[in-house]
């Protein structure tokens, strides 16, 4: 039986812990619970125990849970993860605060155009490929400026930093120097552009390299809810 409270203490305990020793504020490490493939019932206990801010990977997915919780819920905070094609974009516009996968300007453009005017813009993250590897999304780091310089000439969109998936690793020390490149590239646009913020790094099994480099938010999946039966 797993306890979905358990598992968050756990998870603040141990950002609380990773962060005194590096000299990180706990306070600027936000917890994203990525809750694709769970059900309302296991997002109403996180959010039972303090958490607001969701990540999903599938529209379809998604847009029902959001649904369901628009009325009862309305301070839970949604964060589109997952790739999005152009024939979607529309609702992730529509129904989410966040999107944290722009790696093509022609995306932004689309949910730039599709956000409704009563609703504040859609914070946006771009997804960079920081281990370069082919089949990845994400755009390379020597575009991340030029992108960036494009979005925020986009008023319905507000560009707050950047996103990584980075290939498993499990050596710690290359985990690590991998993410200080990003974070590298993250402080650069931080002195060119407002609003920058957030860079969204680290997952279940990279927490502490995450921390370590410099991460904002953890995109927390499995260390919350359990292992996922993946059905989708
Ligand atoms: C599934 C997913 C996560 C969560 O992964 P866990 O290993 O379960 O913590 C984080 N980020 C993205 C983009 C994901 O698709």
């Amino acid at each position: 039986m797993i306890s979905i409270q358990y598992n968050l203490e756990k998870i603040i305990k141990k950002i609380y812990n990773i962060s005194l020793l590096h000299n990180r504020n706990p306070k600027e490490i936000k917890i994203l619970a990525v809750s694709k493939n769970k059900s309302i019932n296991d997002i109403l206990e996180a959010k039972s125990f303090g958490q607001i801010r969701f990540g999903e990977n599938y529209v379809q997915e998604s847009i029902e849970k959001i649904k369901m919780l628009k009325i009862s819920h309305p301070n839970l905070e949604w964060h589109f993860i997952g790739p999005l094609q152009s024939n979607k974009s529309r609702l992730v516009a529509e129904n989410f605060s966040w999107c944290q996968t722009i790696d093509r300007i022609h995306i932004a453009q689309r949910l730039n155009k599709q956000r409704p005017i009563s609703l504040p813009p859609l914070n946006v993250l771009i997804q960079v490929n920081i281990s370069n590897e082919d089949k990845k999304s994400g755009i390379i780091i020597n575009d991340v400026f030029d992108m960036a310089k494009q979005i925020i000439s986009l008023p319905n969109l507000k560009l707050r930093g950047l996103m990584a998936i980075p290939k498993i690793e499990n050596d710690y020390n290359k985990q690590l120097n991998e993410y200080k490149r990003m974070v590298q590239i993250f402080k650069y646009l931080k002195l060119h552009f407002n609003h920058i913020d957030t860079i969204s790094l680290g997952m279940s099994n990279d927490i502490e390299a995450a921390i370590v480099a410099g991460s904002t938010m953890l995109r927390i999946g499995t260390a919350i809810f359990g292992i996922r039966n993946n059905l989708k």
